[in-house]
């Protein structure tokens, strides 16, 4: 089968990680007998060297006309004081919206080989970690009207307007039940319906939707309490669903507690299969250029990738148990390295796990 993926190597650790994901994809394609094809494309501060903005049409229009888009991580330094519109990160939050990107699927998945790197106590991850957070992605406080405004009294004023339509709220719904369908069948809605109008429509939508899932054990949650629940019982969730800015910082939280930034992968998708896969990290520009960045995170990406868009399971698992083959034979990079250990490089890494894979 042949699929067209779009290359968005980004900025920083960005062109690194993705070279040894895309090695990945192809050592896939040799032994399963699929054939992958690249387009790339320029976003984030890269683009903004090349075009003066962060996302062009041009861009965009390689994505959509995509199976898929491999992303590395945009933004740096260079370009943090630019006004708002023209910052780097803008090309993602630009991407998510044009392709209608509404659910982020971030696992936070703790290898038993690595529980050493766990900041919570052995027994309370004992057996790994496997928990699923679904965030909403095109909406809430992101995306409302936002502005400043002068006051009399009080100075300068600013807001963020978080809207959220019952559609919006059913849709990313679904999305957590048909995964807890697939998985360990429970769903914990997160919201703050004891302040905020959008969690109780929030909440009401996804108790209308629930009964379609009976077999699906459902809770809802307060966004300070499952904060405090993911650090003192983080084995009791399999999915939890919830509104983009919870979930932005319970996620990051979530993926902490699994030990390293740099192990983690995400997907989002919007109607269809086309999904964009991107580590959760960012481009790292403190360790740029010096091939010491984990690619571990973008191709577990690839794996996601090969799964959700290209229906591939096989594959996506042989890419998953090659990761986790190469973690037990004590292989690591230096982020997840103990004191003293030897620790690979980026490229170093890429070659164990298509080793592996092999
Ligand atoms: P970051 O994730 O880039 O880095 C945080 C820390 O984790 C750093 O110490 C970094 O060295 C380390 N780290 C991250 N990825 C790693 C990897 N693969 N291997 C080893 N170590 C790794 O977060 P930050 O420093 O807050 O942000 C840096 C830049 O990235 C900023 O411009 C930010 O806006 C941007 N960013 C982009 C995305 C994205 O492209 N989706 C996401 C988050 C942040």
């Amino acid at each position: 089968m042949k699929f067209n993926v779009a290359v968005i190597k980004g900025d920083g650790i960005g062109p690194e990680i993705v070279d040894e994901a895309i090695k990945v994809l192809e050592a896939v394609g040799k032994k399963y007998g699929h054939e992958f094809a690249y387009t790339e494309a320029l976003a984030g501060g890269c683009s903004i060297e090349t075009h003066g903005i962060p996302l062009t049409q041009e861009t965009i229009d390689i994505c959509k006309s995509s199976d898929a888009i491999l992303l590395g991580a945009v933004g740096g330094p260079k370009w943090d004081n630019l006004p708002g519109y023209l910052r780097a990160e803008k090309a993602i939050l630009g991407l998510r919206s044009e392709l209608g990107l509404f659910a982020n699927l971030r696992p936070a998945l703790m290898f038993d080989s690595l529980s050493d790197a766990c900041p919570l106590k052995p027994e309370l991850v004992e057996g790994g970690l496997d928990v699923l957070i679904v965030r909403e992605l095109t909406g809430g406080v992101y995306f409302g009207e936002r502005g400043r405004k002068f006051t009399e009294d009080m100075g300068e004023m600013a807001y963020d307007v978080m809207p959220y339509t019952e559609k919006e709220i059913e849709r990313i719904g679904r999305v957590a039940f048909e995964m807890a369908m697939k998985r360990n069948k429970k769903v914990t809605s997160v919201d703050k319906s004891n302040v905020l109008e959008t969690s109780r429509l929030w909440r009401s939508v996804m108790h209308n939707i629930k009964d379609d899932y009976p077999e699906v054990e459902y809770e809802d949650l307060f966004v300070d309490n499952t904060a405090m629940q993911l650090v003192i019982n983080p084995k009791q969730f399999d999915v939890i669903v919830t509104e983009n800015m919870f979930g932005d910082i319970l996620s990051d939280e979530a993926s902490m507690i699994t030990g390293s930034i740099g192990m983690l992968p995400s997907a989002s998708f919007g109607e269809g299969t086309r999904g964009l896969y991107e580590p959760v990290h960012g481009s790292a520009p403190d360790i740029a250029g010096k091939g010491i960045a984990n690619p571990l995170a973008t191709i577990l990406s690839v794996a996601m990738m090969l799964k959700y868009s290209f229906g591939l399971l096989e594959e996506a698992v042989a890419v998953e148990d090659a990761v986790k083959a190469v973690l037990e034979d004590g292989w690591r990079t230096a982020d997840i390295a103990k004191k003293g250990e030897k620790a690979l490089s980026t490229q170093e890494m890429g070659a164990k796990v298509i080793e592996k894979l092999q």
